[in-house]
């Protein structure tokens, strides 16, 4: 028998997960080891511990563990804006006029606005519990460094941000989030490191780019006693706390009976996409059921749709790991589209291996399909979505589309992963009929993968 599905699905807290899942666990194919920079060996813990907290460092090894207890002080500061909840869009279904289906899990629900909080409070965590005195890291658009910020300041820990010089000057109110929950925020390039000045001598007048400010944030906890790096995006470790997203989701699917039979997230680093499906995968993975995955990627910024499978530098300064992933080039420097949270060379490691794997699909979105698809979903489902949130949004409406043509009643789940208070200047641009849509050439992208590094 079904049960009436509320609008809402709210777990209650007691039903908050315990653990986080490990999907590498489950893999057939593992996803390729981190590589050592200036050896081209795999990363040793003890190589891995020199960058990242130790616990973390474990994690990012680690492919075989399932489960993985959630620390008690997490799980507590979860309960400040967890359980997320899985959002029924009756109205939105009745607005297309389709027999779909449509869930999303809404993230966006946190001062940060969006799901990047749920691994910033574990970095920052086992940081704390290891004794040191702060964290370095970098920022784009200043999702990352606000959810970072919040968690230093819950955990008395000090904050150091390298933000993307463009968007330090373009978004002061999101540097102001950050300077208000007592970060220290530096615009990136800086003269403050060695990679940064070598870079602003080389492109003066610089903008700045991500690759650019993970090198800077790295530097910079590489050369202060007690500091480690911590990333918001791409890791295995960052996949895992991300979890939490897709185990909510399918605690909330059981409860109700829901079968999702297409899965949905925005595709940048990969971490929310990982952590909602990953639970999900799992089952695939074990023979249990079956769905499909849909990554969606802006069409300016293509790693999976257009990028090669191979390893390659996670960052401008090349101080960091080498990754095997689905990449454009380490120095491919994406137009700049409004989702700032996007604009990644490169795409998780255990996605890049499950897509090449044939489990995964991924399709590329332009951005004013995006913007159309995020200001429908706004009028009829009230909340204001975030330019990132929004290119899974714009695959959903395309899913629930087709299936009104052919009459299927699929469900649909999409993760919804913030909130686009601070991305009005795009919306602006959308509403003034002025946004372009630009789409990388194949020589352009040929170029920067020419610049790969040559290991496989
Ligand atoms: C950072 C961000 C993303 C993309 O990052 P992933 O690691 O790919 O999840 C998506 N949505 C929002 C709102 C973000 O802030």
């Amino acid at each position: 028998m079904n049960k009436e599905i509320p609008y809402k699905i709210y777990l209650e807290e007691s039903e908050l997960p315990k653990q986080w899942y490990n999907v590498r666990a489950d893999m057939k194919n593992k996803p390729a080891p981190l590589l050592n920079p200036k050896t081209l060996k795999p990363s040793t813990l003890e190589e891995l511990s020199q960058v990242f907290c130790e616990e973390l460092a474990k994690q990012e090894l680690d492919d075989t563990t399932p489960y993985i207890d959630i620390p008690q002080e997490i799980l507590d500061f979860y309960k400040m804006y967890r359980p997320a909840p899985l959002v029924r869009a009756y109205c939105l279904e009745k607005a297309l006029d389709t027999p779909a289906k449509i869930y999303y899990k809404f993230e966006g629900n946190n001062t940060s606005g969006s799901h990047k909080l749920n691994s910033a409070i574990a970095q920052a965590y086992y940081a704390k519990k290891q004794g040191l005195k702060g964290v370095t890291t970098e920022t784009g658009a200043g999702q990352w460094g606000t959810a970072l910020s919040m968690a230093c300041a819950y955990l008395d820990l000090d904050c150091n941000v390298y933000m993307v010089k463009v968007s330090y000057e373009q978004k002061p109110f999101r540097r102001e989030v950050m300077r208000t929950y007592g970060a220290n925020v530096t615009p990136s390039p800086s003269m403050t490191t060695e990679v940064g000045r070598k870079i602003n001598e080389q492109f003066p007048g610089t903008n700045g780019s991500l690759g650019c400010a993970i090198s800077e944030a790295v530097e910079a906890a590489q050369a202060k006693e007690g500091y480690r790096y911590v990333l918001g995006s791409v890791l295995n470790q960052v996949l895992l706390h991300q979890t939490v997203i897709g185990l909510e989701a399918q605690a909330a699917c059981k409860k109700y009976d829901i079968k999702p039979d297409i899965i949905i997230g925005c595709a940048g680093g990969g971490s929310n996409l990982g952590g909602l499906i990953s639970p999900f995968m799992g089952e695939k993975l074990r023979g249990e059921a079956d769905y499909r995955f849909i990554a969606v990627e802006p069409s300016s910024c293509p790693s999976l749709t257009r990028g090669v499978y191979a390893y390659d530098y996670c960052d401008t300064g090349a101080v960091c790991p080498l990754s095997k992933m689905y990449t454009l080039g380490s120095t491919f420097m994406p137009s700049s589209s409004h989702a700032g949270g996007l604009r990644y060379h490169g795409m998780s490691s255990v996605l890049s291996q499950l897509y090449d794997d044939g489990l995964m699909e991924a399709t590329s979105v332009e951005q004013t399909s995006v913007f159309a698809a995020a200001t429908q979903f706004a009028r009829v489902e009230g909340i204001l979505p975030a330019p990132e949130s929004s290119h899974a949004i714009k695959v959903a409406i395309d899913e629930a589309m087709k299936c009104k043509e052919t009459g299927e009643e699929k469900t649909i789940l999409f993760g919804l992963t913030g909130t686009g208070y601070f991305d009005m200047y795009a919306y602006q641009k959308f509403n003034d009929g002025v946004m372009g849509d630009y789409i990388p050439t194949d020589d352009e992208i040929n170029e920067s993968l020419a610049r790969m590094p040559k290991l496989d």
